[in-house]
């Protein structure tokens, strides 16, 4: 069976089979840049298993207290190598990315101080992690004050702002590195580095961290390189490789990291308890797959990015610019096309793939949200995922995708779907 028939059986018309094809031949030196990157980032993280002779009895794991977990605090060595930081918490019982910058943030801060945003308006989940929206446990609650420097209008820091809000009681500074799901763009490993140089000059010892959220791997270096005094993240996104079921990840000085394992476990036990169970094998092997899984899911996005810029909708970030994440925005100006594309994307997906998507009220939206996620390790996204709010501009958010071959296919079919709902 020819490719062509191949895409035809699974509902690909020949024309939009073309049309890839034709944007993939002018991707190529594109593609071929990511893959030189992922090539570096897999070398770095081999480089890190042999340093820290990763052996099989790493892979066993511990249960009940997890003392002497040999296989976690050699994987803690791993990430800290990659990263190239002092010390790493990176366990299951950090539950996600939310919780892995709450531990860090609420660990390295005491009554009295005060934090600051050098981005703006942080990702939503920490609005009540900080407690700009009133919520039970939060920063505020417990006399921890914040602060906010906003981007210029043209998106880059401003840095006269981030002078003016430090202060006596600054002690940490927080920097995403992705946009998440605003319409600012992200930020590259070069800007953070100029950032955080910035904010050292203005307090040599103020903390600084940086929210690394599907950053990992998109480039060659990682801001830790470049002075952060801790970079977090999630395992169900670049790291965990599309395997890790659970956790999340604290790279950092080793005051910084010991901070965290107080504050997760307990003062006095800190990195010493915290069984593994039966995750290791999924955390060596998504670390180690991690940075071909990201490449997979950058050119996926940039692939889509391409087809509907070419087809006349707006894209964010463009078919052209650099990247610094692995989100794709494409704004519909109309609810149907929403909807047809997230149904194609579920319909692609390797699990749930008969179920059709509906809009529905989500706890803590103001207007209703439709999504697409036939996930094997649920709420993963760096598996492939699409979400979007049913409110003008009618934009649709999507990342991850395990292997191109999966999003390439996906990315048609949602161009078939559009084509096909708009002829209905
Ligand atoms: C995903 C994400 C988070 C939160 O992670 P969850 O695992 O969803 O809690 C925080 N910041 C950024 C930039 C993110 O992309």
């Amino acid at each position: 069976m020819s490719t062509k028939e191949m895409y035809r059986s699974l509902g690909i018309r020949e024309e939009l089979y073309e049309l890839g094809e034709e944007v993939l031949q002018e991707l190529k030196p594109r593609f071929d840049k990511i893959d030189e990157t992922a090539e570096v980032n897999q070398l770095k993280i081999l480089r890190a298993f042999h340093k820290e002779r990763v052996s099989e009895a790493c892979l066993y794991g511990t249960k009940g207290y997890g003392y002497n977990d040999i296989g976690r605090d050699t994987l803690e060595r791993v990430y800290a190598d990659v990263f190239k930081t002092e010390d790493a918490l990176v366990r299951p019982q950090i539950t996600c990315g939310t919780h892995a910058l709450s531990l860090a943030i609420f660990s390295n801060l005491r009554p009295g101080d005060e934090l600051l945003s050098a981005a703006g308006k942080p990702y939503d989940t920490l609005e009540e992690v900080i407690g700009i929206r009133e919520s039970r446990g939060s920063l505020k609650e417990y006399g921890i004050s914040y602060a906010q420097a906003d981007l210029k209008s043209d998106g880059s820091f401003d840095f006269d702002s981030i002078r003016e809000n430090i202060n006596k009681r600054t002690k940490l500074v927080t920097i995403q590195r992705s946009k998440g799901y605003q319409t600012r763009r992200s930020f590259g490993v070069k800007d953070i580095a100029e950032t955080i140089s910035f904010i050292r000059s203005v307090k040599k010892d103020v903390r600084i961290m940086v929210d690394n959220c599907y950053g990992e791997f998109v480039e060659r270096e990682e801001p830790s390189e470049y002075g952060a005094d801790m970079v977090v993240g999630s395992l169900i996104k670049n790291p965990g490789g599309g395997l890790a079921p659970i956790g999340g990840y604290i790279c950092g000085t080793k005051e910084c990291v010991e901070n965290a394992a107080y504050r997760l476990t307990s003062p006095g036990l800190g990195k010493e308890v915290g069984a593994s169970l039966g995750v290791l094998p999924e955390f060596y092997q998504g670390f180690f797959l991690s940075p071909v899984v990201t490449a997979a899911a950058l050119k996926g996005a940039i692939f889509a990015a391409n087809i509907y810029e070419r087809l006349g909708y707006d894209v964010l970030p463009n078919g052209k610019e650099e990247r610094h994440d692995i989100i794709q925005a494409v704004t519909f100006n109309d609810p149907k096309s929403l909807i047809s594309f997230c149904r194609a994307i579920q319909a692609a997906a390797p699990v749930d793939s008969f179920v059709a998507p509906e809009p529905w009220d989500m706890p803590g939206y103001d207007s209703e949200v439709i999504m697409a996620a036939g996930n094997f390790v649920s709420g993963s996204s760096i598996e492939l995922s699409a979400d979007g709010p049913l409110r003008p501009p009618y934009s649709v958010y999507f990342q991850g995708g395990l292997t191109f071959p999966h999003v390439k296919y996906a990315i048609l079919n949602s161009v078939e779907y559009l084509m096909r709902d708009r002829d209905t």
